[in-house]
């Protein structure tokens, strides 16, 4: 089962699409053109995109740059040009796949399941535990040692981009790309703030970490407090 978004403007095509994804299980969002496709890609953080390179508003190949600046979902496109250089060019740009219409969902089925185990994103995965964090991914519920933390949306965001690759340096440019969106913008200063509060919720300091820790002039990670 995954979260799986069709930008698809074809008004026969893409609810038949989205039936029989979830039909097959899959928890599905549409969107019938380009650009509003990639807010939902954005807003909604599916686990993979089917994308339509032939769309009413901007070319599919210009909202597959477009994500790819901001993100690394897996993209299938569903094109209906068989032969065209599109799709070399779509591969080239980062789509992980690709099917020339027409095609049957169980095709797609197949594509979306051989992407997901290439991805290694672990799309079962609702909750992870760091030391005495639990975080809730699909519920957004956060707790220590057992007792609730209330968050912002922005700090569960934050948290969670850090949970799931505990142990490991993140640097505050990665971080402004993945949670915040902004790849060449945005402000050190905007994460440092974030870190902070973040911090004094989750009960410790810059200078006492428990499981937050700045790595200077590198970035920051999350890890279990006895981990080395
Ligand atoms: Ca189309």
């Amino acid at each position: 089962m995954a979260h799986v978004l069709v930008i698809e403007d074809d008004d026969v095509i893409r609810p038949r699409l989205v039936r029989s994804l979830r039909d097959l299980g899959h928890a599905v969002d549409s969107s019938p053109a380009g650009l509003p496709g990639l807010q939902v890609a954005l807003d909604a953080r599916p686990d993979l995109v089917v994308l339509d390179l032939g769309l009413p508003d901007v070319d599919g190949m210009q909202v597959l740059t477009m994500l790819r600046a901001v993100s690394q979902v897996p993209v299938i496109i569903a094109s209906a040009r068989d032969d065209d250089p599109g799709l070399v060019r779509a591969l080239d740009a980062g789509a992980d796949d690709y099917l020339v219409k027409p095609f049957t969902a169980a095709q797609l089925e197949a594509r979306i399941r051989a992407v997901i185990r290439r991805s290694g994103r672990p799309v079962e995965q609702a909750e992870v535990a760091v030391g005495a964090l639990r975080i809730d991914l699909r519920g957004r519920r956060v707790t220590l040692d057992d007792t609730e933390v209330e968050l912002s949306p922005r700090e569960f965001d934050l948290l969670a981009y850090l949970a799931q690759r505990p142990g490991e340096v993140v640097t505050k440019r990665e971080l402004l790309t993945e949670v915040w969106l902004q790849p060449w913008g945005g402000s050190d200063k905007t994460v440092d703030v974030h870190l902070s509060w973040l911090r004094r919720k989750l009960g410790e300091t810059a200078s006492e970490p428990r499981h937050l820790t700045t790595v200077r002039g590198v970035g920051v990670r999350l890890s279990a407090p006895d981990a080395p």
